[in-house]
């Protein structure tokens, strides 16, 4: 290939002999060829051949300021030139300390012990073994349950796969997977809050002395399909759980880090409260480095903490990752909670605002349905879509400057936190278009 020019197909073709990608049937592929992205900048990627698209999910939800900002890029570069890397077991480094101190700190200090890894799927497998091995420690070692919501999505490593619930990503593995409660889902489509909870205690009455923990996507369940619910569930779910001596992880994965309106979804359950509100775990990944470098981040609480704490090794938490607390990761993190501190969430209002408003006159498309928003996050469902809609949306919209990847028949938007009033209207008219474009040739 060297020497002629790159085309999109022409490193598309090369990818699809080469790359095996994620989340993607190779076969279908073949029709649906990769986007070959060579630049960013701000909510925009361009294609190989100069065309630009609006990164309307902010590249599976982790480019939280868009492509190679300057700020970010520029932490990542000092960090580069002082300390990339150390390991983390018998040393430990400026980026790190200060980024567990920031992110105790923001949950009033009910958190205050901070466990690295560097992808979502390991922050959940931490979780779980963190809550289990805490109860052992404390000779409890019969709770050795996990409870999770219907349609809940939480990785896609064998014991991350066990409290997820989506056919899909599920099934082949089925047989692998540790068997895990699941319960019904609060869904706010089908006012359904007060069963789900029942469901919930009627399980932590019958079983609650055999259950580790229960774990929630607090107010959005992302991968579901952006099905949302409120904080009176949450809070709800907190006392429940907190009754029955289980513990309560929080996978912020998705919805942390100001998606949602506040920097952790959990402050909107009861701020007023902390610290006896938070959840027992605390999980974020995805925007915490505004998608410069892979980390995620386990958050917990003195009580766990301490179950730990003995001369007997065996009785500590071992679990190693070769890149856990990397500093090049820690320093981008860093400088993305440096936008938080500077009224980030200021700003997010004001562009959910935007938002809302462009997107409000969808709401009387003869074929939307449910049109809802929380924070940086606003989703609707497309009645009678036809064959393949998720496809055909991408593919179709890729004509109006857009990158977007509906779930199923949901059409959802995460977009960079970069929205004015000029990019909410262009993203709410690229949609509607894109939207006509499918649906017309459907019918
Ligand atoms: C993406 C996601 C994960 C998994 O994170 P990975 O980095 O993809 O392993 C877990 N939980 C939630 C809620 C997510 O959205």
């Amino acid at each position: 290939m060297a020497g002629s020019p790159t085309t999109n197909l022409s490193l598309a073709r090369r990818s699809l002999d080469a790359v095996w990608h994620p989340c993607t049937q190779m076969a279908r592929a073949e029709h649906v060829p990769p986007l070959a992205i060579a630049r960013g900048e701000g909510p925009w990627l361009y294609d190989a051949e100069g065309r630009r698209y609006f990164d309307a999910n902010s590249s599976w939800w982790v480019n939280l300021f868009g492509h190679a900002d300057a700020g970010l890029n520029a932490a990542v570069k000092r960090q580069l030139d002082t300390l990339p890397h150390v390991m983390l077991a018998g040393c430990t480094h400026e980026p790190a300390v200060r980024l567990a101190e920031r992110l105790g700190a923001r949950t009033g200090g009910a958190l205050g012990h901070v466990f690295f890894a560097s992808d979502g799927a390991s922050a959940v497998e931490i979780a779980l073994k963190q809550s289990f091995h805490s109860g052992r420690n404390l000779g409890q070692a019969d709770r050795r349950e996990f409870v999770c919501l219907r349609n809940g999505y939480h990785g896609e490593t064998i014991g991350a796969l066990a409290v997820t619930d989506v056919a899909v990503f599920r099934d082949a593995y089925d047989p692998l997977l540790m068997r895990a409660h699941i319960v019904e889902s609060p869904d706010s489509r089908l006012d359904n809050e007060a069963e789900a909870l029942a469901a919930l205690r009627r399980l932590l009455a019958e079983r609650g002395a055999h259950i580790a923990a229960v774990i929630v996507e607090p107010l959005v369940q992302g991968a579901a399909g952006m099905v949302m619910h409120s904080p009176d569930y949450l809070r709800a779910v907190r006392a429940a759980t907190r009754e029955a001596g289980v513990h309560l992880i929080a996978d912020e994965i998705a919805v942390g880090c100001g998606r949602t309106g506040s920097f952790f979804a959990w402050e909107q359950v009861d701020a007023a409260h902390w610290p006896a509100h938070w959840p027992d775990f605390v999980l974020l990944s995805k925007g915490i480095t505004g998608g410069t470098l892979p980390l995620s981040l386990v958050l917990t609480t003195d009580a766990v903490y301490r179950a730990f704490w003995s001369e007997d090794a065996a009785r500590g938490f071992l679990h190693s990752h070769s890149y856990t607390g990397n500093a090049l990761a820690c320093a981008a993190a860093n400088a993305v909670l440096d936008r938080f501190d500077a009224g980030q969430l200021e700003a997010n209002r004001a562009q959910a605002a935007a938002l809302a408003e462009a997107f409000a006159p969808l709401a009387a498309h003869g074929r939307v349905r449910h049109l809802r928003q929380r924070g940086m996050i606003l989703a609707f469902d497309v009645e009678a879509p036809g064959e393949r809609f998720s496809e055909r949306f991408h593919l179709a919209a890729r004509r109006h400057a857009l990158l977007i990847r509906p779930i199923g028949d949901t059409v959802y938007l995460m977009p960079p936190y970069l929205i004015d009033a000029e990019a909410a209207h262009f993203l709410a008219e690229a949609v509607a278009a894109t939207l006509d474009d499918v649906l017309n040739r459907a019918a």
